[in-house]
C-alpha cells in the first residue's frame, strides 16, 4: 500500500533545523521513481470527483508533486513562495509563527476569481502554512476546494485546523 511505502521511505532526522526537533525528511521518496508514481496516482484517485481549476503549490517542498499533479490533472500550476521570489504584481499574506511571522506571496494573475484551487504541500504539521495561503486565495477571490498532502503528523492536529476550510483533505501517509 502507498500509505507503507511512503512510510518507509521517509527518515527521521534528529535536531534538525533546530534541536529537539525531529524532520522529516522526504527526499529518499524522490529518488525512487515507482514511488512518486504510486504518489501522483494516489492523488489522482482519491481527488476524483473534486472540481479542480488550478493547483497552488506551497514554497518549496510543495512544487515537487504539486506541479506533476496538476499536470495529471491537467489544470494549471501556480508556485506559493516566501517574501520577495516572485518576479510579477503579487499579492501577499503576512502570518503568525511560533515565534514571529512569515510572508507568502502569489502573483495576481495566478487565477480567474471564481476559480477551485487545491492547495497542495508536501507535509501538513501544525496546519498554520496552508491555513495563510487558504486566506491569501480567499482574499484573491479563489476557493480552495481541497488539500493534498503526502505526510501528515498527525499528533499536531492540523486536519483539525483545516476542516472549516474544506473537509477535502487527503494525506496519503498519515
Ligand atoms: P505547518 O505550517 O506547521 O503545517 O508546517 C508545514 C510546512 O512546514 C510545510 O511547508 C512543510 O514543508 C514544512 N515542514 C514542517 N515540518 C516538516 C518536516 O518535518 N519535514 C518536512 N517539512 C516540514
Amino acid at each position: 500500500m502507498i500509505e507503507q511505502r511512503i512510510k518507509a521511505s521517509i527518515r527521521d532526522i534528529h535536531d534538525f533545523p533546530k534541536p529537539g526537533i525531529i524532520f522529516k525528511d522526504i527526499t529518499p521518496i524522490l529518488k525512487d521513481a515507482q514511488l512518486c508514481e504510486g504518489i501522483l496516482d494516489a492523488f489522482v484517485e482519491q481527488l476524483k470527483g473534486t472540481e479542480i481549476d488550478v493547483v497552488a503549490g506551497v514554497e518549496s517542498r510543495g512544487f515537487l508533486f504539486g506541479l506533476s499533479l496538476a499536470c495529471r490533472l491537467g489544470v494549471p500550476f501556480v508556485p506559493v513562495r516566501k517574501a520577495g521570489k516572485l518576479p510579477y504584481a503579487i499579492k501577499q499574506k503576512v502570518y503568525e509563527l511560533e515565534y514571529g511571522q512569515a510572508t507568502i506571496e502569489l502573483h495576481t494573475d495566478a487565477f480567474e476569481p471564481g476559480a477551485r484551487v487545491l492547495i497542495h504541500d508536501d507535509l501538513l504539521a501544525t496546519g498554520g502554512t496552508v491555513t495563510a495561503a487558504s486566506e491569501l486565495i480567499a482574499e484573491m477571490g479563489g476557493t480552495v476546494v481541497g488539500f493534498s498532502f503526502v505526510v501528515g503528523l498527525g499528533f499536531l492536529n492540523g486536519k483539525e485546523k483545516i476542516e472549516p476550510i474544506s473537509e477535502n483533505i487527503v494525506v496519503l501517509a498519515g
